[in-house]
């Protein structure tokens, strides 16, 4: 007996807006998509409280319970998911799209890249180790637990902002440092920052290191003048750094062109690669809106290109798929 493998007509990468609508398009589209959601399913809107922006929520809609209605939509129509972590993925220009978890290897016809992206890191001692002791890149996820307490947020953009508003209804008192005088984030969100009492503003510093106190968790932050050189302390109970996002395309590096941030590039007013049906979507691509209803955007235009691929794309040999329909047996090669 012949070991046949199914060749599916999408794999989606990603479980965030955008992943979820390419598989909920596809899905309608009868392509049966196969979604690796990640182990942390959701994306960053699952660290989120009150989405406020999205349209057709008008009283607003918690994060976590707007992505389970994006995945329960999706399950709707036929998606499958698969909760876990992709450890590999093999690209291929026109060619059978090939991803791994651990030795198990899924083949696909397109594949649709929405790993999204993560939160920067400073790169400093104490960062990592003290995570989870005081130290979080996640002000909605573990501000109430500074309640009465003193806490930094690193960063002056709209996500510092938007992290300290937060974080001040727990704190007792709270300093953005920022490493330049001016602030990047826009002017509505700085003003509200300011308008908080127990908001205060440090600048021009950035962390050297964080460190502990006697009882292991985070006691005092290191601070050093980024004009002058000159270091101080700063004592404190939490500290959160919200300095930007990283796109989480690390997994395909090399094999499909990103930029020098490691944005992967799509053709303009497209989601299409340098390579025949792989496809990219939401965060992982876009550096300038990143917003929920962007990435949701893109994603059904990831799903349309990758049916239209389908649709018009003679079948690969390699693959002995038909283009568009319901997935295939492929036949491993002679002799193999
Ligand atoms: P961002 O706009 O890129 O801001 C990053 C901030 O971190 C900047 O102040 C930057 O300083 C600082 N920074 C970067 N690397 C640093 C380092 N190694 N050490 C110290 N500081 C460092 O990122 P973001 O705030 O996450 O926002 C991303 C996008 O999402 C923006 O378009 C933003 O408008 C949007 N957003 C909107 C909302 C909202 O409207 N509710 C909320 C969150 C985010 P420099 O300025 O010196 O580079």
């Amino acid at each position: 007996m012949a070991d046949e493998k199914k060749v599916e007509n999408v794999i989606v990468v990603g479980g965030g807006p955008a992943g979820y609508t390419a598989a909920l398009y596809t899905a309608r589209a009868n392509l049966e998509p196969l979604v690796f959601e990640g182990f942390h399913w959701g994306g960053q809107l699952q660290n989120t409280t009150d989405v406020e922006n999205y349209p057709g929520y008008p009283e607003g809609i918690m994060g976590p319970e707007m992505m389970g209605q994006f995945r329960a939509q999706a399950e709707r129509f036929g998606t499958r998911f698969v909760t876990d972590d992709v450890d590999r993925i093999e690209l291929s220009d026109g060619g059978v799209q090939r991803v791994f978890l651990g030795d198990e290897e899924h083949l696909a016809k397109t594949v649709i890249l929405a790993m999204g992206a993560e939160p920067r890191r400073l790169g400093v001692p104490g960062e990592i180790e003290l995570g989870g002791r005081g130290v979080s890149t996640c002000g909605v996820c573990d501000g109430a637990f500074f309640k009465g307490q003193k806490v930094v947020v690193i960063g002056g953009g709209d996500s510092a902002m938007e992290d300290s508003i937060f974080i001040s209804k727990f704190a007792s008192g709270l300093t953005v440092i920022n490493r330049r005088d001016e602030f990047r984030a826009s002017k509505i969100m700085f003003d509200r920052a300011r308008e908080q009492p127990n908001i205060s503003f440090k600048t021009p510093f950035v962390p050297e290191e964080f460190v502990a106190g006697d009882d292991g968790k985070l006691g005092h932050v290191r601070l050093r003048n980024s004009e002058t050189g000159e270091t101080e302390e700063i004592e404190t109970d939490g500290a959160f750094v919200a300095i930007g996002h990283i796109p989480q395309s690390e997994i395909v590096t090399g094999q499909v062109d990103t930029d020098e941030d490691g944005y992967v590039v799509t053709q303009p007013g497209s989601t299409k690669t340098n390579l025949a049906g792989v496809f990219a979507v939401g965060d992982v691509v876009d550096r300038t809106y990143r917003q929920a209803v962007t990435a949701a955007g893109t994603g059904c235009m990831g799903a349309l290109d990758a049916e239209w691929y389908l649709r018009d794309t003679p079948p690969s040999p390699e693959a002995h798929w038909m283009p568009g329909g319901e997935p295939v047996e492929v036949a491993p090669a002679p002799g193999s």
